[in-house]
C-alpha cells in the first residue's frame, strides 16, 4: 500500500489530492494564553510546556495576523515558491477568548490570499458551545480542523504531566467536534518515563478507535525553561534511543486506518533548548529511518489496524 511515494497517509498527500498542489501551514501565534498557565486550570502548564508554548516556529505575535502571514509567506517561499497555504493558530490555547475575538482572527487569517484553510490547536476543555458553534460556521467556509493535545490515555501519566483535564474530557470534546463534522488531529507524545511500550501502543490503538481524522505523534522533549527539565535534572529518566522511537513509530502506523491522516511523526525540537533526545535535531535521519523499517517490514499505514 503506498500514498504517493510513502507507506503511510501524510498530510503532505492528503492537501495536494485535496488543493491539487503543494500546501503550506503558515504558524501563527493569535496571543492566546491557556488555561493551564494562567489559574484557572493550572500556574505552571503541562511539565514540558515552555514559556513560549508549542509555537517555536510561530511569527511574533506582535505582528497583526495579516502581517505574520505575509511574513510566513515570504519566508517560507524560498523552499515553495508556489502553493496554498492553511492558517495554523498553534501557540497555546487558540480558541480562548471571547467568541468575538476568536471571530476577528480567524476571519483576518481567511480573508488573505491563497489561504484556503484553517488549523486551530486547543484543549478539550476549552471548547464551550458558543467556541463549537463558531468552528461550525467557519468549517462551512474554509477548510478546517482542530488539534487536541491528547498526548497519553492513561492517568498515571496525565497526573505527572499536569496536563489538566481527563480522557472523558477529550471524549466529550471529539464527540462535539464528530457532530459538527469538523476535523479532529489528536497529539500523542512518546517516551513518558513510567510508560513502557505496551502504554504506547494502547495510546495509539484507543486513537485507532476515536472518529480523529488525523494524527501527530511526538518525542517527549526536555527542553531548558520547563519543569521536565528541573525534574529530569534531579531524577534522570530513560530516553528513548532513536532505534527504539522508529521502531515504535513503525508499529504505530501499522496499528492506524489507513483514512487516518498521519500529521507528523518526529517533532522539531529547539536546537539551543533541548537537552535530550539529541539525535531528534537530525529530523530527516529519523524520517528515512522510518521509511527504511516499514520497507525492510514490508508493512504499511493499517496491517494491524482492528477495531475493537
Ligand atoms: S495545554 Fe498546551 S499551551 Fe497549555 S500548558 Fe499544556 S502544552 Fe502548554
Amino acid at each position: 500500500m503506498f500514498w504517493g511515494d510513502k507507506r503511510y497517509r501524510s498530510l503532505n498527500y492528503e492537501l495536494r489530492n485535496i488543493f491539487g498542489t503543494k500546501t503550506i501551514k503558515l504558524s501563527l501565534d493569535g496571543g492566546f494564553t491557556c488555561p493551564n498557565r494562567d489559574g484557572t486550570v493550572g500556574n505552571r502548564g503541562c511539565i514540558f510546556c515552555g514559556e513560549e508554548g508549542a509555537g517555536e516556529f510561530t511569527s511574533s505575535k506582535k505582528l497583526s495576523i495579516k502581517e505574520q502571514i505575509e511574513s510566513q509567506k515570504e519566508f517560507l517561499s524560498k523552499k515553495w515558491p508556489k502553493g496554498k497555504y492553511i492558517a495554523y493558530f498553534q501557540n497555546f490555547t487558540n480558541t480562548y477568548s471571547t467568541y468575538e475575538d476568536l471571530n476577528r482572527k480567524y476571519m483576518d487569517a481567511i480573508s488573505q490570499d491563497g489561504v484556503v484553510g484553517l488549523a486551530i490547536a486547543t484543549r478539550p476543555d476549552c471548547l464551550l458551545e458558543e467556541v463549537l458553534n463558531l468552528l461550525e460556521k467557519f468549517n462551512e467556509k474554509v477548510f478546517l480542523w482542530v488539534e487536541l493535545g491528547l498526548q497519553t490515555i492513561h492517568s498515571k501519566t496525565t497526573k505527572f504531566i499536569r496536563r489538566g483535564y481527563e480522557l472523558d474530557c477529550y471524549e466529550r470534546a471529539i464527540t462535539e467536534l464528530n457532530r459538527r463534522n469538523i476535523k479532529v488531529v489528536t497529539h500523542l507524545i512518546f517516551g513518558f518515563s513510567n510508560e513502557n511500550r505496551e502504554d504506547m501502543l494502547n495510546s495509539v490503538k484507543y486513537i485507532a478507535n476515536t472518529n480523529t481524522w488525523g494524527v501527530k505523534f511526538h518525542n517527549l522533549y526536555v527542553q531548558k525553561g520547563t519543569d521536565l527539565c528541573d525534574y529530569y535534572v534531579k531524577n534522570p529518566f530513560y530516553i528513548l534511543s532513536q532505534d527504539e522511537y522508529i521502531s515504535l513509530v513503525v508499529d504505530s502506523i501499522e496499528l492506524l486506518p489507513q483514512n487516518m491522516v498521519i500529521h507528523r511523526l518526529t517533532g522539531d525540537g529547539k536546537k539551543e533548548l533541548l537537552i535530550e533526545p539529541r539525535w531528534t535535531l537530525n529530523k530527516l535521519k529519523v524520517l528515512s529511518g522510518i521509511d527504511k523499517e516499514l520497507k525492510e517490514r514490508n508493512t504499511y499505514q493499517g496491517k494491524r489496524f482492528k477495531l475493537f
